[in-house]
């Protein structure tokens, strides 16, 4: 993986980006004028959303994992709850709205943007059962479909992120207790 490289906030200088070892926040100081700061995760949240015995993935539309499997979510924005950013993330991504949902949990991930580089991800995710309407593709998902739970580790090669094995690992209990 090539280094990338974000320019000093205070004095413009490249700072080199390094992968996450995710075990402690990173420190990144300019060479030049040694401004430091701490390379805190992003926060994402996603909503899988079942019906009978199945779950909605989408197809990827956009760069990065275009046409991989995912799970409607996304970047949460400033002053949005983690709930409601997960709402939002799915009525971009398929029109669909939901009732009550659960907390699923929090998995670690990492995520790549060009020119910035390799940042650590904090994915928050619930679930909830579907209600009404038909999924409709939109934003960053070209297509959606119903995948039955018992199957969908069959797919796992096209999972767009490695938190998505044991996110869909906990769905299955999850649709079992639910
Ligand atoms: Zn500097």
């Amino acid at each position: 993986m090539s280094l990338s490289r974000f320019p000093c906030a205070v004095c413009g200088t490249l700072i080199s980006r390094r992968p996450p070892d995710a075990k402690r926040p990173r420190h990144l100081t300019c060479p030049r004028c040694r401004y430091m700061i701490y390379d805190y995760p992003r926060s994402a949240a996603g909503m899988l959303v079942v019906r009978d015995d199945r779950v909605l993935l989408l197809e990827r539309a956009h760069a990065p994992r275009i046409g991989f499997l995912d799970v409607p979510g996304g970047f949460m924005e400033a002053r949005e709850t983690i709930e409601g950013a997960a709402r939002r993330e799915l009525r971009e991504e398929t029109g669909l709205t939901l009732g009550k949902v659960d907390s699923l949990g929090f998995y670690w991930d990492t995520y790549f943007i060009k020119g910035f580089g390799r940042f650590p991800v904090m994915n928050f995710y619930f679930a909830g059962h579907w209600r009404r309407g038909e999924p409709v593709a939109a934003d960053d998902a070209a297509s959606a479909a119903w995948v039955p739970i018992a199957s969908v580790m069959r797919h796992q090669k096209r999972f767009a992120w490695a938190h998505m094995k044991p996110l869909l690992r906990d769905l299955a209990a999850w649709a079992k207790r639910a």
